[in-house]
Formats: C-alpha cells, structure tokens, sequence
C-alpha cells in the first residue's frame, strides 16, 4: 500500500541551486528529493533575491499580501530541477544588489524584517493554506532566519507542527528590542522564557523556544550545544529543550557530488583511479604550483575563526617541508585572507589561493586533491569532509561537531582493523594540527595503506537515505 504523501513546508533563507553562501543551501536543496522517496512532498520557501524568479519552470502566484513588512509582496510556486520552491516575491526587501544577507556596505540593516517577512508568509500558508489549497502539514524553519515561522504559528494559532533545524548556532537573529513592533512579536513574550536574549530579540531563541522539535545536524554537535563553549549563550535554552532534540546527520547528494559522474572532472572510481591522477596533475597546473611529491591538500572554505583558519599559518612549514602542497579556495574575514595570501608568498611553488567562491573550481579541487584539511574549533556537520570522502581526497579534521562523528581517524587501532577514512586531530590547536599532518604526510607515503583508505572512504554510505528516514520519523511523530 502506497503511503499518502504529507506535506511539509521548509523555510529557508538559502537553497541549491538558486542561491548558497554554505552548507544550509546544500541540505535545503536536497531535502525534498531525499525525503519524496519517503513519502512527503516537501516545498521550499525562500526570499524571490534578485535573479531568482528567472529560475523557476512554470512560476505562478499562488498567495499575496498588500502590505507585508512595508510592501506588496507575493509567493510564486516555481520548480528548479524537481524542486518545488515557493519565492517570496517582495521587491522591496529582496530586489537587491549584493548577496542574500550583505551588499557593499555589509549586512543590511533591515535583515530581521527580511526574513520575518518570510516566516510571516510561511506562517500564513500553513495556517491558512495556498489559492491552490495548499497546506502543510509540518512547518520546517531552518537557523534564525526561519526562527520566526514556528513563533508566529505558536503566537499566532495555527494547526502545522513546526521543526527548527540549527545548521549553526552562532548565528542567532539578534534584533534590538524597540523592534517587537516592527517584527509583529507580541510585547507580552519579550522575556527570558520566551524570545528575548540579554535584553534584544533572539529568531533564533524564538524558534528554539517555540517549535515542537529542534535538529541539529549531527548528534555530536547536539551534545556540544549544551556546553557553553559550543552553546554560545543558548546552551540553557537547549538543555532545557532537550527533550524534543535530535542530531541528525546531513548527507549529500549524489547527483552533483559523484566523482564517477562529476562533469567537472575526469571521472574515476575505486575500481579505476587513473582519473585522478590526471585531476591531480590539472589542478598543480591550474594552480600554477610545482610537482609536489607529498600530499596534495585543498581547503575548501569560509576564511574564519570558526573554520580554524589562523592556525595553518603555524602548522604548515613542517608539511611544506615533507613534500605537501596546498590549494587554497575561499574568502571570509580580511585577516584570513591575508593570512593564506602570506602563505602563498612564504611557500611559492606549493601554496596556490583563489580568493572568491567559485562551485566548479571546488569540484575539480576534491577530484584532484589528496586530502582535505578542515580545522575547524566548532562544524556544526560539515560538508567539505562529506566531498572529501566521496572524491578520496581524505579528510583531516578537528575533533569536532559532524567532523567527529563522520571521519574515523587513522589510529593504530583504526588502521588495525580496516576502518580508518582519514586524519582526525584533537585539541583544535596548531601543535595537534602540526601533529595531524605529520601523520598526514606518512600514510601518503605508504601508498598501499592510502590506497586502502581511499577505496573504504569513497565506498561510503553518505547518502540521505538514512537521515531522510530519520527526518520523516521525527515529523510522522509530531504529526501523530
Ligand atoms: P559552512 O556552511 O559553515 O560554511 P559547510 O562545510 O557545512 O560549512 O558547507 C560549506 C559549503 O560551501 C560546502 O558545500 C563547500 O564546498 C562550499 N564552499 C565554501 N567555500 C567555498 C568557496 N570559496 N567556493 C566554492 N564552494 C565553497
């Protein structure tokens, strides 16, 4: 017997392939095609951004408000790919130069009415459903830009369960407090069980307070989220919640993140590695380095303290030394990207930098690269270690968050047994990091252990299925 299919609604400030600045675009994007072989038809709304309307097949309005947070705005359901995607159609809050959250003057001001206004037409839907009858069942907010959709259905009634999935918490939707009225919060829940946080408004704090359940996208960062350390001023707020919390895994997809069918690089498998060598050989040129006789590493991401940035400065010259390489793709903070920049004049020849983001180049970077450096003090998942294991260029990981609980490291005991994927070091400090790439440079060197570990990373299940599984439990649960 064939199951009816649920509905469920994810809001989301960002979603493959329309618009990414990281991973929570990944998982948005490929949530509903994971979870439709589960049964659920999932929707996703995001801001309609510049551009983004142009994408969608087959766009019509479906809902409208006159007068939402200062303007005319309207959802048009649209499909990219076999997504269904419903685009908040609100030019004066979205039509704008810049990227989803900044223009050239940093973040905009505006940012909480942006996405409240977002959560607002979400909160509608679901209480009221679509022209075409539309309703969800599940309201699924993701980080603080969706904190806001399960706070107006409590505050507000509707009938929808709502889910809030944190893919960082140190991202938590501060506002000022003389915006309650302006974000349409009622006075009466600006207090500290409710959504107020050291004297502001917290999204975030609001959808953690107010949804039926909270993820969060690995079971080890939802333990580390009760630690201060990791909480980041919340952790009360979860302990106190955590009777409705899960880590669930995020997986990747397949369709784009295959190295056997990836069209941005010369295919290979574990049965056939020929190809990545060629990558390899490609990506030195593309880079303009020399040969480089040791590992090959890439680092694939936000220049950040979080992403553990200022410490390969101090821990590289030994590698460098032993025979590694590394490409550098990313942009963040100035000084990070100084830093690497230093790195590239300290090292010519063995360091290459691309400043910027650029998705094909990341592609022909894992296809090419030997291993993956991800240093990271907190990584809520993870993705980069994911691609890493797919493409065989093993990951080197901090202790941390999904990295932990997704890359088991080469120990004596691991490699004794057959089971390590890659280099996983703790503390997050420049010694163990230095540590971690000395034993990096030796199971290069031993070519048939590398060998080893690349077929067994690569042959891993890092699908959805299973975290789809999960994720449609945890709704069939809340819906009853
Ligand atoms: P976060 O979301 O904290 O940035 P994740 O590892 O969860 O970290 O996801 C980062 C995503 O963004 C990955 O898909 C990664 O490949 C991608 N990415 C990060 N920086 C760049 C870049 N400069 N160019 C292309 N892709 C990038």
């Amino acid at each position: 017997m064939t199951k009816q299919m649920r509905r469920v609604l994810s809001v989301a400030s960002e979603a493959v392939p329309l618009v990414k600045t990281g991973g929570l675009a990944d998982v948005v994007g490929a949530l509903p095609g994971a979870l439709a072989g589960q049964g659920w038809q999932m929707r996703v709304m995001i801001p309609a951004y510049r551009g983004v309307l142009a994408r969608l097949s087959q766009p019509r309005e479906v809902w409208a408000d006159p007068a939402l947070f200062g303007g005319p705005a309207r959802l048009v359901l649209g499909r990219v790919g076999t997504v269904e995607v419903m685009a908040l159609d609100a030019p004066h809050l979205y039509n704008r130069e810049g990227g989803p959250y900044a223009g050239a003057f940093g973040d905009f001001a505006d940012n909480p009415e942006r996405f409240a206004a977002l959560c607002w037409a979400a909160a509608a839907v679901a209480r009221d459903g679509d022209s075409g009858d539309w309703r969800p069942d599940v309201v699924h907010a993701h980080d603080w830009q969706g904190g806001l959709a399960p706070a107006y259905l409590r505050y507000y009634g509707g009938a929808a369960k709502t889910v809030i999935t944190v893919h960082n918490i140190a991202f938590q939707g501060h506002a000022a407090a003389g915006r309650l009225g302006t974000l349409r919060l009622p006075a009466a829940e600006f207090h500290r069980e409710g959504l107020e946080y050291w004297g502001n408004i917290s999204t975030l704090k609001a959808g953690l307070m107010t949804a039926d359940a909270i993820t969060t996208v690995s079971p080890r960062y939802a333990e580390e989220l009760m630690r201060p350390e990791f909480g980041l001023g919340l952790e009360g707020v979860i302990a106190a919640r955590s009777g409705v919390l899960h880590g669930i895994l995020n997986g990747i997809d397949d369709g784009i993140w295959n190295p056997a069918t990836d069209p941005a690089i010369e295919p290979y498998s574990p049965r056939g590695m020929a190809g990545k060598a060629r990558n390899r050989a490609a990506l030195l040129a593309e880079f303009g380095l020399e040969a480089v006789p040791g590992p090959l590493a890439i680092l694939v991401s936000r220049l950040t303290h979080q992403k553990g940035i200022d410490l390969i400065p101090e821990a590289l010259d030994g590698f460098i030394a032993a025979g590694g390489g590394l490409c550098i793709l990313g942009s963040g903070d100035p000084w990070a990207e100084a830093a690497m920049q230093g790195l590239v004049a300290r090292h010519p020849g063995r360091v290459g930098m691309r400043m910027g983001y650029d998705e094909a180049l990341s592609h022909r970077m894992f296809g090419g690269g030997d291993a993956v450096l991800v240093p990271s003090r907190f990584e809520p998942c993870g993705l980069t270690q994911l691609y890493g294991l797919r493409y065989g260029c093993l990951p080197l990981v901090a202790a941390t968050g999904g990295l932990a609980d997704t890359v088991i490291g080469a120990s004596p005991a691991a490699l004794a047994a057959g089971a390590a994927t890659g280099v996983v070091f703790h503390p997050v400090d420049a010694l163990a990091l230095r540590q971690a790439l000395r034993l990096l440079c030796e199971l290069y060197a031993d070519r048939a252990t590398w060998a080893a570990m690349q077929r067994r990373a690569m042959k891993a299940d890092l699908g959805w299925g299973a975290s789809a599984a999960r994720y449609g439990d945890l709704y069939e649960s809340l819906i009853g």
